[in-house]
């Protein structure tokens, strides 16, 4: 397994779904990790005793990704928390608010792109001057397969994670003669609280358009970030990585 030992890393929305297979991974892998979560301390709270049992360090840090000082608490609380530097982020907090374009209100289109880019935004700006500062470092961000191609009822969600697969292209030409890399995984379906509202028809087109003819589970995502994170991937940045059973090809 791809060796984290020690490396102090934020992983937004950490406490649920994807991010809690992130955070779990992380630990085993020897990380430190702060656990963040929006509003459910409880779900936050077991990953972290499921992390401390198993021997490792973490910590539980609410906060809202969407909100600038929020988010620049964070990586502030994960420095103070464990006492050493930031080394690691995932920016995986992400929300839907469906509905096709005729429908959709405003509020639904500002808080899926203030939570899911701006939020990506805000925490990478926070992270990375800290990351800069020691020359090292590595992120992952969280878009989608839809952000990727497109899906019918997700303009704000494909806007929003299109706009994330572009910010980490950017930031990593931007950060990468500094020696810090910035990656990018495009989950297909993952079985999450998140597409546990899917109905079966809507499952059933997803399993037809699937190669790999299942949808994949948050520990499939988990091990391709440790890789991203790891020194394994050392000449890997600006890419993104799909996750998605070959849908998206
Ligand atoms: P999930 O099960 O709904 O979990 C979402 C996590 O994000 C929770 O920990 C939640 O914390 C946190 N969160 C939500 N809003 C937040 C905010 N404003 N600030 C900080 N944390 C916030 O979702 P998931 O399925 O694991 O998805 C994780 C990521 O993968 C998202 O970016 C999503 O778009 C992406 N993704 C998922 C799939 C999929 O099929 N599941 C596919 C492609 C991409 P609280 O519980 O405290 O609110």
């Amino acid at each position: 397994m791809a060796d984290l030992t020690g490396r102090v890393t934020l992983v937004t929305g950490g406490s649920r779904g994807i991010g809690r297979a992130i955070s779990l991974e992380l630990a085993r892998a020897g990380a430190r990790v702060a656990v963040n979560y929006a509003a459910r301390p409880d779900a936050a709270e077991e990953v972290v005793a499921a992390i401390r049992a198993a021997g490792g360090e973490a910590v539980a840090l609410k906060g809202n990704v969407a909100n600038p000082d929020e988010a620049a608490a964070l990586v502030e609380q994960t420095e103070a928390a464990f006492g050493d530097d930031l080394y690691h982020v995932v920016c995986n907090a992400g929300i839907t608010r469906d509905n096709l374009m005729a429908r959709i209100d405003t509020a639904a289109w500002d808080e899926v792109i203030d939570v899911n880019l701006g939020g990506t935004f805000h925490v990478c700006k926070a992270a990375s001057r800290r990351l800069l500062r020691k020359r090292r470092g590595a992120i992952v961000t969280m878009a989608s397969v839809v952000g990727v191609h497109g899906n019918a009822g997700q303009t704000n969600y494909a806007a929003s994670k299109g706009g994330v697969i572009a910010l980490t292209k950017a930031l990593a030409k931007e950060v990468g003669s500094r020696g810090i890399r910035v990656n990018c995984i495009a989950p297909g379906y993952i079985t999450t609280e998140l597409t546990d509202v899917l109905n079966e028809t809507v499952r059933g087109g997803i399993l037809a358009a699937t190669p790999l003819a299942r949808l994949g589970d948050p520990e499939d995502v988990a091990r391709v970030t440790r890789f991203l994170l790891s020194d394994d991937a050392a000449y890997i940045t600006g890419a993104v990585i799909p996750v998605d059973g070959g849908m998206g090809m």
